[in-house]
């Protein structure tokens, strides 16, 4: 068995960056000289959505939002519907809440001091380590999945944990006097990414593959071991679609919480087993005083959550009576204005079965 050499963390890092200067792919928010405000942007729309669909919101968004003044001025349903279809809303809500306390408390200047940007909203030590590393300069470590297999393959360690994988990422930001943070952490993750991938990864392609313990001993794929399973909760959302002379009930959902201040059809969570329209005209009728005539039920459509999958049941509805004038967080939306309000995927799939406005 070949033994890897003498593992350091100078000698990988000076193997990634040359590697990443020859390798690395052309994303748009890789600029010779980054903005703040783009890097922070990038690093969250990259959290938990793909590489190829940023490549291409990221571009509309700057579009819209071009520099930190303009998202801070922005108004939140405008925020959240520049977002739609992204999912996991509150990195939207976040950044524009981050954003305004920039503005008002930076003088809209990203703070470039690691404990301040971290007392933002949303900013969480991995999106502080990636700005203040690519966009200032700052030796700071990141770890994200990409990372923590990587390193995890390196020293053939079935589960690190966190401590010491931000230890050991720390230490090869640092390594060399700290030289090039911003190209070492994106080199890492570019590594995970594209190289050391979760199945069958390109060890004959990998920089450091002369000091990867995991693949002296063969068991790259079997790093890190896999975590258990969790098992997720489920529910099932009865839906109202209902329309009413040519408009169709939407409701804003609280500001906290899932999908917080987004608008949705208006429904009641299933918790018994109840015909769907009963519970749907029970539930309406309670929660707001809608008195409904539930018609046909559609097909269901079902969405996952990071804790929750969710089955909608849609069900096509007429108005019987209503008693909710004055509730903000009602309105009736003509059918061929719905684009205007910001509504996650699952509720436009449920429009489009409708035969309304959806994508
Ligand atoms: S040698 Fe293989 S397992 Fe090790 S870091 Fe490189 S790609 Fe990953």
């Amino acid at each position: 068995m070949n033994l890897p050499a003498e593992p350091t963390s100078a000698a990988r890092r000076e193997a990634l960056l040359a590697w990443y200067d020859e390798h690395r792919r052309d994303l748009p928010w890789r600029e010779p000289s980054p903005d703040p405000y783009r890097v922070w942007l990038s690093e969250v729309m990259l959290q938990q959505t793909r590489v190829e669909t940023v490549r291409k919101r990221y571009r509309e968004w700057l579009a819209r939002f071009p520099s930190l003044e303009a998202l801070a001025e922005a108004d939140g349903d405008e925020v959240l519907k520049a977002w739609e279809g992204l999912g996991y809303y509150a990195r939207a809500r976040n950044l524009h809440r981050a954003v305004r306390e920039v503005r008002d408390g930076y003088r809209g200047t990203v703070p470039d001091d690691p404990e301040a940007f971290r007392t933002l909203p949303g900013v969480g030590r991995y999106t502080a380590g990636a700005v203040m590393s690519i966009a200032f300069g700052r030796p700071e470590p990141v770890v994200d999945g990409n990372v923590r297999r990587v390193l995890a393959r390196w020293n053939d360690d079935p589960a690190p944990s966190d401590r010491d994988l931000w230890e050991e990422a720390g230490e090869m930001v640092r390594a060399g006097g700290g030289r090039r943070p911003g190209a070492l952490n994106q080199a890492l993750m570019e590594l995970g990414a594209t190289v050391c991938t979760p199945r069958s990864p390109s060890c004959d392609a990998c920089p450091v593959a002369a000091t990867c313990a995991a693949f002296a001993a063969g068991t790259q794929e079997e790093r890190p071991a896999k975590k258990r399973a969790r098992s997720v909760p489920h529910h099932e959302i009865a839906t109202a679609l209902l329309l009413h002379e040519g408009s169709v009930l939407l409701r804003r959902r609280p500001e906290e919480g899932l999908l917080g201040g987004m608008w949705e059809l208006p429904g009641v969570r299933l918790r018994e087993s109840v015909d769907v329209r009963v519970a749907l005209a029970r539930g309406l009728a309670e929660e707001w005083g809608l008195e409904v005539l539930p018609g046909d039920e559609l097909e269901p459509v079902s969405h996952a959550f990071t804790h929750l999958r969710v089955t909608y049941r849609p069900v096509c509805c007429g108005l019987a009576a209503e008693n909710f004038q004055g509730d903000p967080d009602l309105v009736w939306c003509p059918v061929d204005e719905m684009d205007r309000f910001a509504l996650p995927v699952a509720q436009r799939r449920m429009a489009a079965l409708a035969g309304w406005s959806g994508r």
